[in-house]
């Protein structure tokens, strides 16, 4: 379970996200959907613990986890940007993230055999990222960011590189994936489709406030503003 309380952010005198309430069941796929610049991005690295919050605390599983460090949170992110690391290997960039945990040699290679075959990529181990399709580094990205069997994962903005057929293939991918391992998913998207198909929730923010949350339909059937309809695609 993930809390935000009352959870702040600022960059030196802009206050991007003002204070912030949330509450994330285990096993939730949590869409966030807003403009650009409305603090998506911000938000997720908080979770990662890449941001610090200037306020409020967050929670996971009832335990504060303000000060414990990325690589000790078990939180697997996938960026827009897939940012592999260009010089090692497939079979590397998946298990760089066991690099901190004192994981034995044969565990490790267990682990990135699972993640690359969940991900339909064990073919392609001993490949770089530039000898790959985008929609195969996007899943290499995905494995690396599943191998520590993650209790949150974060996707941010993980499709939009894509072309408009992998983009869908992927999307049914990933949210099968999500049902297998019932892992907690927070995917932020501009792509209402994206949403609505893929999550149990979606939070809609505007200027770093939730504008509203609930399922799809909640949000498609009764917007609490034309801001949510506008976005969300029906009239209110
Ligand atoms: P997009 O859809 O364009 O990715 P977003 O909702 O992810 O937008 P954020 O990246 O969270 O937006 O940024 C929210 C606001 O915080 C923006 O105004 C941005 O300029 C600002 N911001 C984000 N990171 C920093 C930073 N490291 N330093 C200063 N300002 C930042
Ligand atoms: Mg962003």
């Amino acid at each position: 379970r993930i809390e935000f309380r009352n959870i702040a952010k600022r960059f030196g005198d802009v206050e991007v996200i003002p204070g912030m309430d949330l509450d994330i069941a285990d096993g939730e796929f949590v869409a966030l959907l807003g403009p650009s610049g409305c603090g998506k991005s911000t938000s997720l690295l908080i979770l990662a613990g890449i941001y610090l919050p200037s306020g409020g605390d967050l929670l996971f599983d009832g335990h504060v986890v303000n000060d414990v460090e990325a690589k000790d949170r078990n939180v697997g992110i996938v960026f827009q940007s897939y940012a592999l690391y260009p010089h090692m290997t497939v079979r590397d960039n998946i298990m760089f993230p066991l690099r901190f945990k004192k994981t034995p040699r044969d565990e490790a290679i267990r682990r990135v055999n699972d993640a690359a075959a969940l991900v339909q990529v064990g073919e392609l181990l001993d490949r770089k990222p530039s000898e790959l399709s985008g929609g195969q580094q996007q899943r290499v990205a995905l494995a690396r960011a599943l191998v520590k069997q993650p209790q949150l994962l974060l996707l941010d903005e993980p499709l939009s590189n894509l072309d408009a057929t992998l983009r869908l293939s992927m999307r049914t991918e990933i949210k099968s994936l999500q049902d297998e391992l019932g892992v907690t998913t927070i995917l932020v998207t501009h792509d209402q489709i994206e949403a609505t198909t893929m999550a149990d929730r979606i939070i809609c923010m505007r200027a770093g406030r939730i504008e509203q949350i609930g399922t799809p339909d909640d949000l498609y059937d009764r917007p609490s503003s034309l801001f949510v309809a506008g976005f969300i695609g029906s009239p209110p």
